[in-house]
């Protein structure tokens, strides 16, 4: 059928029973029938499957659909088969296929029942499945999960970086790319890896007004506030976070003894512990579940109220993936992290013993951490900037929701310092990432500074009259107010952007929020 004339409202409803499409899922659709390769950006549970579901359904041939994660795959495949009469709609092809199993799977795609194939990355290599599926019609491949293909998602699968070279090999057929993860950088890379560069992409926001974000300092009475909070949320249903199972069983005792009902979760516990604990928070049995990261994953609980983060995760994609169970359902999502500087350095000290291009990119994802906790701007603001989104903290969505805009820091009056920030930028030839600007400003010397003869400069020190710690804190709020920007390329270099050009012809007045002061109590020590 020429995929012009199909009517999508009609096939939406009879497939899935839907009268309407959800957020940017036509758009998507259309982008894929008529033959584009397509690049979909949505948060979880925005409804990603369907964009490609529709158009494999509807299409001539069977889709490719390659995802991670075979119990994925599997939930997939029996939801497709439950629109239809037809169980060989659906196939995944993986190893643990016997050949009888093989076999069926491949009359069903020849004969043209099958429009859906999911597949691992890694069965996909393979030269006889390779083989038979250049003989067969393909209508497309789908990639889910595709931040796997860079190093800098939070989840990279070096499987994923061969996955261009395959589907060149299954001839000309359009690529669909669908992720979670949104940073430009990550962004970048997918369509970079997967050659598309000119590909349709359809980017959901991000932003969940419903949720409250509020950063506190952790201190050594960390235990005593995670209890009162949970006092004054009682009867609701949470979860709170910690890095080490050691601490998430110490922290399910303490909230027991404290007359809490709460169960430890993490993967050092048995298949049926785990098990009997999530179905206990899913049931209401027990109001808040104490895990690892190792909880969450598919749990689709709609009215979790709060995630607690004792300890501040590894990256803002995490925080993000993780702070996102709370308030599916619209309604109240607290979002708690404590955050102590400590806890970055024991982040960073696991990093130590990985290879070096992963150290380097763990601790700039870390360092956004740490300018999200620290920050004193919309907390929300910060998030989405680094989703590569504008916010507009006075009149958008969920603008209120957050320690910082609730209860703001004073604002100074910065248009000088901004001046003499971009100016130093502009005169170092937009070469240095944030420390060596601030070393020209400050006129402190290291290798580099020496190196490119900055210290002979006019402008070496002219911003002397402030630390380190506020130029940092100047820089990261010029960020996310777009007059400089970090190059995606090197994560990092600060160029000016024309905005920021802009202001040094004609400066405009920029108020500063002053930023956090930590007065740190010692710490209990994470134990992993
Ligand atoms: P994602 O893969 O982006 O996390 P899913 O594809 O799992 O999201 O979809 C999330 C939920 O939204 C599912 O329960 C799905 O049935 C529902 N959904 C998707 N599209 C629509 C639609 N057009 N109308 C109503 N519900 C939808």
């Amino acid at each position: 059928m020429n995929p012009h004339e199909i009517d999508l409202h009609k096939e939406l409803k009879k497939y899935f029973g839907f009268n309407q499409f959800k957020g940017l899922q036509e758009q998507v659709v259309k982008s894929i029938i008529t033959g584009n390769n397509t690049f979909v950006i949505m948060p979880t549970g925005g409804g990603k499957s369907l964009c490609y579901q529709l158009p494999a359904l509807v299409l001539d041939g069977t889709a490719i659909v390659v995802s991670p994660l075979i119990a994925l795959m599997k939930n997939q495949v029996d939801a497709i088969r439950s629109l239809s009469s037809e169980t060989g709609i659906a196939h995944v092809l993986n190893s643990s296929l016997n050949k009888t199993e093989v076999n069926q799977v491949k009359k069903d795609i020849t004969s043209g029942v099958t429009k859906l194939l999911y597949v691992a990355p890694e069965s996909l290599t393979k030269e006889e499945y390779l083989q038979f599926l250049n003989e067969v019609k393909i209508s497309f491949v789908a990639i889910d999960e595709a931040h796997c293909i860079s190093e800098w998602g939070h989840d990279f699968r070096p499987e994923y970086r061969n996955l261009r070279n395959i589907v060149r090999q299954l001839g000309d057929v359009p690529v669909i790319g669908l992720t979670a993860t949104a940073t430009p950088k990550v962004q970048e890379d997918i369509l970079k890896n997967l050659d598309m560069p000119n590909a349709n992409t359809f980017k959901a926001s991000f932003n969940r007004p419903n949720l409250y974000y509020e950063v506190r300092t952790k201190t050594k009475n960390i235990e005593s506030d995670i209890i009162r909070f949970i006092k004054q949320h009682k009867g609701k249903s949470g979860v709170i976070y910690c890095l080490s199972r050691k601490k998430v069983e110490e922290i399910a005792q303490v909230l027991q003894v404290n007359g809490i009902s709460a169960v430890p979760y993490h993967a050092g516990l048995d298949a049926k512990t785990r098990a009997k604990h999530q179905d206990m928070f899913l049931m209401e049995d027990v109001e808040v579940v104490v895990a690892t990261i190792a909880f969450g994953m598919g749990i689709d609980k709609p009215d979790v109220r709060f995630v607690i983060h004792h300890d501040i995760p590894k990256s803002l994609e995490s925080y993000y993936q993780e702070t996102g169970r709370a308030g599916r359902d619209g309604g109240e999502g607290h979002c708690l992290a404590y955050y102590s500087y400590k806890d970055i350095e024991k982040l960073e000290k696991f990093l130590s013993g990985k290879p070096v291009a992963e150290q380097e990119i763990g601790f700039a994802l870390l360092q956004e951490v740490v300018a999200y906790a620290e920050t004193s701007m919309s907390r929300r603001k910060f998030l989405l900037h680094y989703f590569g989104e504008e916010f507009d903290d006075v009149d958008g969505e969920g603008a209120d929701m957050d320690d910082n805009v609730r209860n703001p820091k004073s604002k100074v009056e910065a248009q000088d310092q901004v001046v003499t920030l971009l100016k130093v930028v502009r005169d170092t030839k937009q070469l240095f990432k944030s420390k060596e600007v601030i070393f020209a400003l400050v006129g402190k010397i290291n290798a580099i500074i020496k190196a490119q003869r900055i210290d002979t400069q006019s402008y070496f020190g002219s911003g002397s009259k402030y630390d380190e710690k506020y130029w940092m804190a100047l820089i990261r709020q010029v960020l996310v107010d777009g007059l400089l920007t970090k190059d995606i390329e090197t994560y990092g270099v600060l160029k000016l952007s024309e905005k920021g050009e802009a202001f040094i012809k004609k400066p405009t007045s920029f108020m500063m929020s002053e930023d956090h002061e930590y007065n740190e109590e010692e710490d209990d020590a994470i134990v992993t």
